[in-house]
């Protein structure tokens, strides 16, 4: 493991901060209802952050996560994310609270979903609080949650991570437009799909959309296009990269966290942060991506080992490899 040390001075003296390429993950721990064309589930787990840190707890040891659930959140869950390495000290439990609920319904064309019920419970009224050992963040992946959550894990933050990378979604950008905004002022990365880019920026064209977002803040931002890969702009570069064609795709809930975890945790594992890397982080997020939608839920993604991922990324580059040609 790589490991930075910074001394950094401060009112009550010198502190010294110990960085190991630490990640935090912010976003939903949940239960999902999910049906498909190949099968039905009922409360199984789910959300952002669980999706997220899974995919990441194969390239990084360090990742850890902020989120709150309720006291029906079953320990066995979370013991599934500490099985995998994940620190959940940041994961709270409130009494007397039910734990952020999604329902979604999905039709023969997958790419499409509908949202049947989203019960924010436990988040509405959810103030995190960065656990003192997770000062030392130096990246951080604010996945889905409400924008003036992700604002308060930013501004805990004493030291400003190297990397702040947020994904959002159509009912944030409905429902929390102002507050949505201003986390994205503060952030290098954002990643959202292709409608949410065109809702975000009032462009239909995506290298507009792209040029809009890229005037919000972020330097960096990736449209997800479902199964017709993901798009990286920076500036005037762009940088596409295909989804793998499946046979079977079973249930395509949480393709875009797992894609978010796979990206973070290319960046973390390589420390390298430049649009050369990131276009590498994107292949690895498609990667993991394409191991979450061949099962239900977190099914995939909890059993994978690492020559597995190596082996798909390496069919993602046969997929796209071509010579230099003269035409
Ligand atoms: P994805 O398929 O990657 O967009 O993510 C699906 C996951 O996001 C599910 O596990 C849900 O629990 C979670 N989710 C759905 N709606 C929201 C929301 N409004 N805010 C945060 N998480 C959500």
């Amino acid at each position: 493991m790589i490991r930075i040390e910074v001394q950094i001075g401060c009112s009550s003296g010198n502190i010294n901060y110990n960085f190991a390429m630490s990640l935090l993950i912010a976003g939903t721990v949940a239960f999902d209802s999910i049906e498909t064309p190949f099968g039905k589930t009922e409360r199984i787990i789910g959300g952002a952050a669980t999706y997220c840190s899974l995919a990441a707890s194969y390239f990084t040891d360090s990742s850890r996560v902020i989120s709150a659930v309720g006291d029906d959140f079953p320990r066995e869950y979370i013991r599934l994310l500490n099985d995998h390495g994940i620190d959940t000290t940041g994961l709270i439990t409130i009494p007397g609270k039910k734990s952020f609920y999604w329902s979604g319904k999905y039709s023969e064309d997958m790419n499409f979903r509908e949202t049947l019920v989203t019960e924010l419970n436990v988040i509405e009224d959810f103030t995190p609080q960065i656990p003192q050992e997770y000062q030392d963040t130096e990246y951080l992946m604010l996945g889905n949650l409400a924008p003036d959550i992700q604002i308060s894990v930013i501004e805990q933050l004493q030291i400003r991570p190297r990397l702040i990378v947020l994904d959002t979604m159509n009912f944030w950008i409905e429902n929390t437009p102002a507050s949505l905004k201003k986390v994205i002022s503060m952030v290098d990365v954002l990643a959202v799909n292709d409608a949410e880019a065109r809702q975000l920026s009032g462009e239909y064209s995506l290298p507009k959309a792209a040029k809009k977002i890229h005037a919000l803040g972020p330097e960096y931002l990736i449209i997800k296009k479902g199964e017709n890969g993901a798009l990286l702009f920076s500036g005037k570069k762009m940088f596409f990269a295909p989804a793998l064609p499946l046979e079977d795709v079973f249930d395509p809930t949480g393709a875009g966290d797992s894609f978010a975890g796979g990206f973070m945790g290319y960046l973390v594992k390589t420390g390298e942060l430049n649009f050369e890397s990131m276009k590498n982080a994107i292949i690895t997020g498609a990667a993991m991506a394409s191991f979450c939608v061949e099962k239900f839920g977190t099914d995939n993604l909890i059993n994978l080992d690492k020559s597995a991922i190596y082996s798909r990324v390496r069919e993602f580059s046969e997929l796209v490899r071509f010579q230099d040609m003269e035409i």
